[in-house]
């Protein structure tokens, strides 16, 4: 059966995307260009969110003491090894929050990234409220003429469980910012957490309704990780029973729940988060990427699932 994407898998899939738009295997390339992010540095609040980590995200090429073009050289030889068949590469501004500089010293950075000849485009993930109407019309520009999305750190839908982990935004700030930036022609990425606190079964399935609503491109999804020395990992020891953390196969078939309710039109691009085990303060999962999706796949074809299928346009509301 052919999906509405296109293909036979069950879900609408980010290297099958990236293949339609590059024609063979594309490979992101992870950058720390030494951006902070306002939840941090006092303009928003101190801290961070409370399950921030970022090291545990950052590749060990990836070093905001290198310059840009020597973490694209780095990053290339890195996946050069483990996907010998990528030949065309995304710079992605990953770290903290990489528009959160003034335009002028963000082109440098951003043309720093496009020199490098295996840069085919660039994937920059930011918070809802590091953007404004002169970088989005930047952004706009670049976007056609390179590949180009913004991702922004959405995590929840609902405002109590923002307020809880000291997120410093609202989800109405998210809908706006993905929508200023689709509305000038940019593609849209955005994450979400998957079981933070204080957040039911049910609300978390309702929110699969409510994205379904935005003109997001990508998504990408993380269950709950504590991370070790995080607020985060304080609030679980003080009280582990607010916590509900997944067990790989407990996520993976209610993320089969949660995805034939999310947009077929949304291109998924992580079901699970990977980090390095050393970073979890509790509930290490074993088990690879690949073989988390290789489990997700059998999941669906078990139930006869897939993305959208019960997507109803009729229901949604923003
Ligand atoms: S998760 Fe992102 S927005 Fe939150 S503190 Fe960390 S870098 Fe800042």
């Amino acid at each position: 059966m052919l999906y509405p994407w296109g293909n036979n898998r069950r879900f609408n899939s980010y290297p099958d995307y990236l293949r339609k738009i590059f024609g063979n295997r594309v490979q992101k390339v992870t950058l720390d260009a030494g951006f902070t992010c306002p939840n941090r540095d006092g303009t928003k609040g101190k801290g961070g969110c409370t399950f921030c980590l970022n090291d545990a995200f950052s590749p060990s090429y990836c070093s905001p003491d290198k310059p840009i073009g020597q973490q694209i050289r780095e990053g290339i030889e890195f996946h050069g090894k483990r996907y010998r068949r990528a030949t065309q590469y995304l710079a992605y501004f990953q770290a903290y929050s990489n528009t959160y500089l003034p335009l002028a010293r963000l082109k440098q950075l951003y043309d720093e990234a496009m020199a490098h000849d295996a840069v085919a485009g660039l994937v920059i993930g930011t918070r809802p409220d590091c953007v404004d109407n002169e970088k989005l019309d930047y952004f706009a520009q670049l976007s056609e003429k390179t590949y180009l999305i913004l991702e922004y750190g959405v995590e929840s839908v609902y405002d109590n469980t923002l307020q809880r982990i000291n997120r410093g935004h609202t989800f109405a700030d998210s809908v706006n910012a993905i929508k200023d930036t689709a509305r000038r022609g940019i593609k849209t990425g955005c994450h979400m957490i998957i079981g933070l606190p204080g957040e039911t079964p049910e609300q978390i399935i309702d929110s699969a309704s409510v994205l379904s609503s935005l003109p997001l491109t990508t998504i990408k999804f993380h269950q709950l990780q504590i991370f070790r020395g995080t607020q985060m990992e304080k609030e679980y020891r003080e009280n582990p029973g607010e916590f509900r953390l997944f067990s790989p196969d407990e996520y993976l078939s209610f993320m089969a729940e949660y995805i034939i309710r999310l947009n077929p039109g949304f291109v998924i691009e992580r079901i699970a988060g990977e980090t390095p085990p050393r970073y979890a303060a509790v509930n290490r999962w074993g088990p690879r990427y690949d073989e988390i999706l290789l489990r997700f796949e059998k999941n669906l074809e078990k139930m006869d699932y897939w993305q959208g299928k019960k997507f109803n346009m009729s229901k949604l509301f923003i």
